[in-house]
């Protein structure tokens, strides 16, 4: 069987700047998801970074990605709209979308959803949950009743995003605020999944958890079977004879 082709993309800038970040992911975010992926051997994993040229997106990069996995946050404006396009046109072809934490606001999932993606949030380390509420759903795949993180930071509803077509996960935290945490989308041939957890400046993408959800959601996104194009003309010939005219 081939394997599925993984690229992990960071904006991979707070950890250049900010040594407290720096600390918790030495060789940065998309790096520690990467060497976390690259133990399964279902796949091939590589990397790409907001300062590559083309932000490490080719066309190349794109054509052979299955899944794309997306963090951001600071840096959001700095993506070239006709990446995005690209990325964009790609996930309506079937190239499977993973969106991390703050990557909520990144062009691309808001380009996907078609709404604000804007939500509450505070930054102070508190204790959150993340509670399975499909536990048949292949994203949630091994995992226990619940996921609990000592320190994150919140995001509560509302999350101004279209109603998921599954919801796998919410989260509650500790100063009583709750967030849809993990939700699937289809967007043309192609899925879409968001997940909330992955603040830069706690250690989120070592829990095996985390890296679970991470894992299952890159196969539940993989790219469909070949199939015919779509067929978009006017259908102006049509299969059976039209009697009711
Ligand atoms: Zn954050």
């Amino acid at each position: 069987m081939s394997k599925l082709n993984i690229t992990v993309w960071n904006e991979f800038r707070h950890e250049k700047s900010e040594e407290r970040i720096q600390k918790v992911y030495p060789k940065g975010i998309h790096e520690a998801i990467a060497d976390a992926l690259r133990k399964d051997e279902a796949f091939n994993v590589c990397t790409a970074t907001l300062d590559e040229p083309e932000h490490g997106l080719t066309d190349e990069v794109l054509e052979k990605t299955d899944v794309l996995i997306w963090w951001g946050h600071i840096a959001h404006g700095d993506v070239k709209d006709e990446i995005v396009d690209k990325v964009y046109d790609r996930v309506l072809n079937g190239m499977g979308l993973i969106v991390l934490h703050s990557g909520h606001f990144s062009k691309i999932f808001k380009k996907l959803m078609g709404t604000s993606a804007r939500l509450k949030w505070r930054e102070v380390g508190e204790k959150e949950r993340l509670w399975v509420i499909e536990r048949g759903h292949p994203i949630a795949g091994g995992l226990g009743e619940y996921i609990e993180l000592p320190n994150e930071e919140m995001y509560g509803e509302r999350f101004d995003i279209p109603a998921p077509d599954e919801l796998v996960f919410i989260s509650w935290f500790e100063g009583g605020e709750v967030f849809r945490s993990g939700c699937c989308y289809n967007r043309g041939k192609g899925k879409v999944f968001y997940f909330r957890p992955g603040h830069e400046s706690f250690p989120i993408y070592y829990n095996e958890d985390i890296l679970k959800v991470i894992s299952n959601a890159c196969k539940w996104a993989s790219p469909p079977l070949e199939s015919p194009p779509d067929n978009y003309a006017n259908a102006s010939a049509p299969l059976e004879v039209i009697k009711s005219k």
